[in-house]
């Protein structure tokens, strides 16, 4: 099993603490770095390490860095995407609630390379004890000297700020997180510009979850090589896994990238409920298409996972056991999409709409042959036609479930029911029967 390293001592009661984490090492990265690196070191080192955002896109976090402009003469902004929302996910949360000075640690170092001089955390609203835990830290690290003016005698100066998000899905996409810090409705922005160049008040930004800059501290302390020779080569490092559904022992899991898939449910998570048998699992949160148990060797790193027809996301695992109706499935998921919609785009908007109308008449029996085309048809029209991500995640479990499972979609019209007596899921985390 590899090596635990974010959360390596998250199972002390008292790591929150900050004489906890100082005695774990705690803030010598930052220390080392203020001293001995320059902040277009770090994110070469950054680069160098191959560490890719956790929050779901994958992206390079160095290469993002890079792009933020060195003289545009604006002030510069980080934003901490603490808005964890995708259904499946509950990392962030732990990482916030257990060792909230890792993360704050990485922000401050994140802040230092990119020359920004005023952080915001974005904390889900519901996330009550997350924000307190982050809340007392940040009090901790002004105290301790390691935020405010002059920072360990270094002349580099940080504040931070802590945000309660608005209470909808759309405030974790970037653009959605950054108007909802300015005090507006969260609609996702069109890009361009990025926010790297006009983010938060029109000023360069990056915003980076969670999980991604719990990773910076060890990649300062160990090495940027140290970071890369873990897992695939293009996908490197741990990665925390929320393993949900039907399995023995839900939870998070820090695996190292590239773990199988069997492994994960098999061996950290102690097999399916009631020893039956696997039918579907749904890798990178709800987002994404689902794959079936033939997939069940698929190595969880983000090149492995699209090789197998889905993506890893933010590496929430959603397991199913046989006795799951997919139709209502993906009734469940389109009816979270249609609620979660902003509506700026009429895709989006409508589309959610109409795939919970036919897929609800579907699972009660009253669905025609001619909904499946009509299904398909409206996830053609809506993904990547729209400002934001959520209309293609909105699409991909439905058409991946039409497309592993369409013998049960036509069960359901022939033989006007739900043919399944135990639906058996409900996404919320509530297993029926
Ligand atoms: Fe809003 Fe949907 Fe358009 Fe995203 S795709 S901006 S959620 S309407």
């Amino acid at each position: 099993m590899a090596e635990r390293v974010l959360f390596k001592y998250i199972d002390d009661p008292k790591q929150h603490q900050m004489d906890t984490y100082i005695r774990h090492s705690g803030y010598s990265a930052l220390k080392k770095a203020l001293k001995e690196i320059k902040p277009a070191e770090l994110i070469e080192m950054v680069k160098k390490s191959g560490l890719r955002g956790r929050g779901g896109a994958g992206f390079p976090t160095g290469l993002k860095w890079s792009f933020v402009p060195k003289n545009s003469g604006k002030p510069k902004y980080l934003c901490v995407n603490a808005d964890e929302s995708e259904p499946g996910t509950f990392k962030d949360r732990q990482l916030m609630e257990a060792d909230p000075h890792q993360v704050l640690e990485g922000t401050i170092l994140a802040s230092y390379a990119i020359g920004c001089n005023h952080a915001y955390f974005y904390i889900r609203g519901e996330f009550v004890f997350g924000h307190q835990r982050m809340a007392q830290a940040v009090e901790e690290a002004y105290q301790k000297g390691f935020l405010g003016k002059n920072i360990l005698g270094s002349g580099y100066d940080l504040d931070v700020t802590i945000v309660r998000g608005g209470g909808a899905y759309i405030c974790g996409e970037e653009t959605g997180l950054i108007e909802s810090l300015e005090g507006k409705r969260a609609f996702p922005r069109v890009k361009p510009p990025f926010p790297a160049v006009s983010g938060l008040y029109n000023c360069p930004t990056v915003v980076n979850n969670v999980e991604t800059l719990a990773c910076v501290p060890h990649i300062v302390n160990r090495g940027a090589e140290w970071f890369a020779s873990l897992g695939p080569a293009k996908s490197p490092g741990t990665k925390v896994v929320c393993l949900s559904g039907h399995v023995n022992r839900p939870g998070n899991y820090e695996l190292e990238m590239g773990t199988p898939l069997r492994e994960l449910i098999y061996t950290h998570g102690g097999g399916i409920l009631g020893g039956r048998k696997l039918k579907a699992a749904i890798p990178g949160g709800s987002s994404v298409p689902i794959l079936t148990e033939k997939s069940i060797d698929v190595k969880l790193d983000f090149d492995s996972v699209a090789a197998a027809g889905s993506l890893l996301g933010c590496a929430a695992v959603i397991v199913m056991d046989e006795r799951t109706c997919m139709v209502w499935m993906a009734q469940r998921l389109s009816e979270f999409y249609e609620h979660e919609s902003c509506g700026k785009c009429t895709p989006c908007r409508e589309g959610t709409f109409w795939l919970v109308e036919i897929l609800s008449r579907i699972e009660e029996g009253k669905g025609t042959m001619k909904d499946l085309d009509l299904l398909l048809s409206i996830c053609d029209n809506i993904a990547f036609k729209t400002v934001c991500a959520l209309a293609d995640g909105a699409a991909a479990p439905v058409v991946s479930a039409i497309q592993h499972f369409k013998d049960e979609f036509v069960a359901h019209i022939e033989e006007k029911r739900c043919p399944w007596p135990h639906r058996a899921f409900d996404f919320d985390g509530f297993v029926q029967n």
